[in-house]
């Protein structure tokens, strides 16, 4: 049987109908092939621990082939053959080195926390963003990771201890409450959403598709809508958010997106991205025969690539308070 046939027997036909549309005809067959093929693994050097040059030497002389991340940071990926090496490797056994899907990393990248800023990460668990956010401010600053589930809030803690992560106070909390402790209080927020996770599925690992349903997406919505609403209003005047998720649904993206800006008006502005990345799509202007009031056009869509798994990213800029009574 043939990976594409595999994929239509495997997962769930409503989800393959609402993809079609949603990556257009052209790419759903290269799109398709990603949920059977196996994929490339990527990390992150984790440079609060070691040098980046040192670590690439110590992987290339154990016989790895590393490609570097389209963006030159310190993040790279290996074939799928050479995955069981990478885990066996000095590096991955002490903490050198960060395991995360390159697509995952794009947000944080983004989002370009600076040493010294207040950052707020407010999906946090377990700690793949944070991590690579306090790398890149050199654990200078202070980043609040909030997590809302108790095993995931453990399992962050101990992920940021092991890699050496000093400039993190967590928190066991419901983000959609955040912003009544700490209104307009961070130079950054990133909110990677809980989502229905459309862009991880891979008949590898059933569990990831088999839950699927369109009611999920709804649910998935009401809460990003919440936890959206709660980081513009965590976010300084003049600040920036980026919000990330790995759905492919119009409901969880452009949907969110255009509701925010309806509730906030024009304290909000989209801006470019500063990626540009071959697998990259503009974002919908319209489902379901309904348009989206918004100009979402800095948005963009990541399609699942043999490198990369599918997100959504936003950046958005606040250009003036959005406290009720203030300004
Ligand atoms: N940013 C994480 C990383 O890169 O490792 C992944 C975050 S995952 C996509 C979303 C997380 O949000 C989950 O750990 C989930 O438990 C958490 N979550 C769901 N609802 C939340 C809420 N109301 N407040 C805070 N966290 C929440």
């Amino acid at each position: 049987m043939s990976r594409l046939q595999k994929v239509f027997e495997q997962l769930p036909a409503a989800f393959l109908a609402r993809l079609r549309e949603i990556v257009s005809e052209e790419n759903y067959e290269a799109v398709l092939t990603t949920f059977a093929a196996p994929r490339a693994t990527s990390f992150r050097v984790n440079t609060l621990r070691a040098e980046t040059r040192a670590v690439v030497r110590a992987l290339e002389a154990a016989g790895l082939t590393l490609h570097p991340a389209p963006w030159k940071d310190d993040a790279f990926w290996v074939a799928p053959a050479e995955r069981a090496a990478l885990l066996a490797s000095a590096p991955y056994r002490e903490e050198q080195i960060y395991v995360q899907n390159l697509a995952s990393m794009a947000p944080a990248w983004v989002l370009a926390p600076a040493p010294g800023e207040r950052v707020l990460d407010l999906a946090a668990a377990p700690g793949s963003k944070t991590l690579q956010m306090a790398c890149r401010m050199h654990n200078e600053g202070e980043i609040a990771a909030v997590e809302v589930v108790k095993g995931r809030f453990f399992k962050l803690r101990a992920n940021l201890e092991a890699q050496g992560a000093t400039n993190v106070r967590t928190f066991l909390q419901d983000g959609t409450r955040v912003w009544r402790y700490r209104p307009e209080h961070f130079d950054r927020v990133l909110l990677d959403a809980p989502c229905s996770t459309e862009g991880r599925f891979h008949l590898s690992d059933p569990a990831s598709y088999t839950y699927w349903s369109p009611r999920k997406i709804k649910e998935m919505a009401r809460k990003q809508r919440r936890l959206l609403f709660s980081a513009v209003q965590c976010l300084k005047p003049g600040g920036v958010l980026v919000y990330a998720t790995c759905s492919f649904a119009p409901e969880e993206n452009e949907a969110i997106l255009d509701k925010t800006l309806r509730t906030f008006g024009d304290a909000l502005h989209l801006e470019p991205l500063g990626l540009d990345l071959p697998a990259m799509q503009p974002p919908l202007a319209q489902w379901q025969g309904k348009s989206f009031r918004h100009n979402l056009s800095e948005a963009r869509r990541l399609l699942p690539t043999d490198v990369m798994e599918g997100f959504f990213l936003a950046k958005i800029r606040k250009v003036r308070t959005t406290l009720r009574g203030a300004g």
